[in-house]
């Protein structure tokens, strides 16, 4: 059988070049590894694609991490001196992208970032910075507690008989995080799949679609040591392989 392709979305940076500051794309490599791994052909897009031609390349969309999203985008009244990192061509082809696959019924695992960007292309609102909006929380940046970010640091409980507990195939699991932001309001019909003990969204899906799954943790910084955590890009590469059967499959010749 045909392999399936996963679309994937790189940052998008300026960098600093001997001949000057030039745009860059940027990509973590264990995106890419963990599609390979699960089955899939990864596909990288550049923000200057038409979403509709980068969608007529896939069979499934991989949302990657990354900087925070334009507050602008959820009608926040102001930029928190903590927001960082705003890439306002990625925010602008990453929104237009997911609602087209939407659409299309399209599979779409989202990581991060990507959590955070497929709530506000559907109409939900962020948190800015958590420790400000939660009182008590906890310190969802591992790395500054020394925890290496292949190695789960957090709890999360997941709501049963949902599509991540399925594939999951438990209501608890350990998570990494290195995360400052987090979903405030979700987006209509997207549903909460997992909490922090601290109350923080932790995974939304949306039910409306064949397989929509987001989680604010990186499983592609995991798989490899806890292998759970595969098994999210096992049902990525999955369903997009049925996507691919149902919508790619060439005509009987007559
Ligand atoms: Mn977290």
């Amino acid at each position: 059988m045909e392999k399936p392709t996963i679309g994937i979305t790189p940052d998008v940076t300026v960098a600093d070049t001997h001949v000057g500051p030039t745009e860059r794309l940027q990509l973590n490599l264990d995106y890419a590894s963990a599609v390979s791994a699960a089955g899939g052909i990864p596909v990288v897009l550049p923000p200057n694609l038409e979403p509709a031609d980068a969608l007529a390349l896939v069979d499934g969309l991989l949302l990657t991490g990354g900087g925070d999203i334009d507050p602008a985008l959820y009608g926040a009244p102001a930029v928190h001196p903590e927001t960082y990192g705003i890439a306002p061509a990625r925010d602008a082809f990453e929104i237009r992208l997911v609602q087209h696959a939407i659409a299309r019924d399209l599979p779409i695992l989202a990581i991060c970032r990507g959590i955070q960007l497929l709530n506000v292309a559907l109409g939900g609102t962020l948190i800015q910075h958590i420790p400000d909006a939660i009182s008590n929380s906890l310190n969802h940046r591992q790395h500054e507690l020394g925890i290496p970010v292949n190695e789960p640091a957090h709890p999360v409980t997941l709501i049963p008989d949902t599509l991540l507990a399925r594939i999951l195939g438990t209501t608890s699991l350990m998570v990494n995080s290195y995360h400052h932001q987090a979903l405030d309001r979700p987006a209509p019909g997207l549903v909460i799949t997992a909490y922090a003990p601290d109350g923080v969204i932790e995974a939304a899906e949306l039910p409306s679609a064949t397989f929509v799954v987001a989680v604010q943790w990186h499983p592609e910084r995991l798989y490899r040591q806890h292998p759970l955590h595969y098994a999210l890009f096992a049902a990525l590469v999955d369903a997009a392989r049925h996507f691919r059967t149902r919508h790619r499959t060439p005509l009987p010749q007559r």
